[in-house]
């Protein structure tokens, strides 16, 4: 007989709570560890929503996290030049109240013409909020450290937590710190301890109750502090292209599917205000669709080709602009008058 290593749960719209569901997308493949598993996509009528439907149930849906998924393993962290890393800190220091030394001062105008260009690749790829004195940073689901290494560097009073054990054991070490918590964040009591900055990396879109975590951030944020969040956008090119065979989908690891829309409502729906949202303009799902699928689709033959692989490069940047590319990375204050 065949054990069934997970149960599933049928759910109402995990962020309206309505019972009227349609499906979006059947039969999807769990192909992040390559089980031979699948599982569907309902979207809410009432609010729009997207997200797998049923799901795994909380308490086993460890099967679809083994130790060795490199969400946990540690990677090479991408150092800048000194040069580079010169430039970025006279920016930071003259647009985002940073004091970071340096080796060559960049006249103030100059700094901030520069940030201007790069201010895409400073609030996209690299999250860096604007400093605080003596600011606290709380990362929740920090995997091994990388990114509260670099803001460590760059003077933030850094925070994790992390459910896995060797994950957050590593983080600790790397980062010489005893504020890297192993449990889950409901369970931590940070005695007190308000942040400055709270980031979800790649996070959101794993959590069974978003309303529930965004109200636990809201409880230890400070009135003035901000929330980064990077998560997938549905609503993308990728999607497209891809569908049910898309990369970044990645059920049933991921319970929701966000784009603009709905992201915006939980935001809203728990307090908080959007500032801004950055896209990624590169191509990388579309290659890690690719080489998922064996290269089946139109657009993997174009990739191997030169001037072809030119034209996606490009039209990714334009597509990034248009809020129409596979991750997002949102901005958001409290809202005050909640
Ligand atoms: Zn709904």
């Amino acid at each position: 007989m065949d054990i069934k290593k997970y149960e599933l749960e049928y759910i109402n719209c995990p962020l309206c709570g309505s019972n009227q569901l349609e499906i979006y997308l059947s039969n999807v493949k769990e192909i992040y560890v390559g089980l031979d598993e699948y599982f569907d996509l309902n979207k809410c009528i009432k609010c729009g929503h997207i997200f797998t439907n049923p799901r795994p149930t909380l308490s086993t849906i460890e099967y679809f996290y083994p130790n060795e998924m490199d969400y946990y393993l540690p990677k090479d962290v991408y150092e800048l030049s000194t040069f580079k890393q010169n430039i970025l800190n006279n920016i930071l220091n003259e647009v985002k109240n940073y004091s970071l030394d340096v080796t060559f001062s960049l006249p103030p105008l100059v700094s901030k013409i520069l940030f201007y260009y790069f201010n895409y690749k400073i609030s996209y790829d690299k999250k860096i909020p604007n400093y605080v004195n003596n600011g606290k940073l709380l990362e929740i689901g920090c995997s091994w450290g990388s990114y509260l290494l670099q803001m460590q560097k760059l003077g933030w009073d850094v925070y994790g937590v992390e459910m896995n054990t060797k994950a957050s054991e590593y983080a600790k070490k790397i980062l010489n710190s005893d504020n890297i918590m192993n449990n889950k964040i409901e369970n931590i009591d940070f005695k007190s301890t308000l942040f400055d900055v709270i980031v979800l990396n790649m996070v959101l879109e794993h959590i069974y109750d978003p309303i529930k975590l965004l109200n636990i951030i809201k409880s230890i944020l400070k009135p003035n502090g901000i929330i980064i969040i990077n998560i997938p956008n549905i609503d993308s090119i990728e999607f497209k292209i891809f569908k049910d065979k898309s990369y970044f989908v990645q059920v049933p690891q991921h319970v929701h599917h966000f784009n603009y829309m709905t992201i915006n409502k939980l935001l809203e729906k728990t307090g908080f205000n959007m500032i801004s949202a950055y896209y990624n303009n590169s191509a990388t799902d579309i290659y890690k669709s690719c080489k998922k699928n064996n290269n089946n689709f139109k657009v993997c033959k174009c990739i191997d080709n030169r001037f072809c692989s030119f034209l996606i490069k490009y039209t990714m940047k334009i597509l990034g602009q248009i809020k129409k590319t596979s991750r997002m990375v949102i901005y958001a204050s409290r809202n005050t008058l909640k």
